[in-house]
């Protein structure tokens, strides 16, 4: 965490939409050449831990990078697993930020799985409240957003100003296929989580995960009971 002071967000929502124009065809190696080198230490990248394909590229250009992971204490084992990996393998700083509410609490002041009854709710507690506060920490911050990967996320940015917290949210491989990923996994040997081994397309809290058909959206099975696409950090 940077000990300097945010910046005016009137002055990151300028640089923002001028840095999406200007980098909306560049490689993702460039995209982050320039949020490290604009925002330094107050630019994280955050990490679900499906894969390290992004925290493994933002590192390779900005070493000692912090990595932001939401933990919500119900992610898989798996999920922890490539989390580890992480922390052994590549030079950055894993920082694991928890709700306000532990899951007991949670059970206890609004009943025993929430996720059941109301997944925003829980959402909004265990993702969006701790998301919003870490990046207090920060200017801009990277997320791993394809505009393959769903509708709603068709059109990402490169570089956008995320209005809701006044900062400055890259999405270096916006424009990337799953098939880039593929090739990046190959080519450098990067720790995937074990689920997708297993019939898993996309990765989240195990009580909203479930496998997929072959064939199936890969985010299909996310929230699969619900009309819910998204856990909210992204609205
Ligand atoms: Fe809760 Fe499910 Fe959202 Fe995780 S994904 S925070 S369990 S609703």
């Amino acid at each position: 965490m940077s000990p300097t002071n945010e910046r005016d967000p009137y002055e990151l929502r300028d640089l923002a939409l001028r840095a999406g124009r200007e980098l909306e065809n560049a490689t993702p190696h460039r995209i982050v050449e320039w949020a490290a080198g604009e925002f330094g230490e107050r630019f994280c990248v955050t990490s679900s831990f499906a894969d390290a394909v992004l925290v493994h590229l933002v590192s390779s250009v900005a070493p000692g990078v912090e990595v932001v992971f939401l933990d919500t204490g119900l992610h898989f084992d798996e999920t922890l697993d490539v989390r580890e990996t992480v922390r052994r393998t590549l030079p950055v700083t894993v920082r694991s930020v928890t709700p306000a509410r532990t899951v007991g609490r949670q059970d206890g002041e609004f009943g025993p799985r929430l996720w059941d009854r109301s997944p925003d709710e829980c959402c909004h507690m265990r993702k969006v409240e701790p998301l919003d506060n870490a990046l207090a920490d920060y200017d801009a911050w990277a997320a791993g957003l394809r505009r393959d990967e769903s509708k709603s996320r068709a059109g990402t940015r490169v570089v956008d100003f995320d209005a809701n917290r006044r900062k400055v949210k890259v999405a270096p491989i916006a424009s990337w296929t799953q098939s880039d990923v593929d090739a990046y996994i190959a080519a450098n040997d990067i720790p995937v989580n074990e689920l997708f081994n297993r019939g898993y397309g996309s990765v989240g809290c195990w009580p909203c995960t479930r496998r997929v058909a072959p064939g199936e959206d890969p985010r299909a099975g996310r929230w699969a009971m619900f009309d819910k696409e998204e856990c909210g950090i992204h609205l």
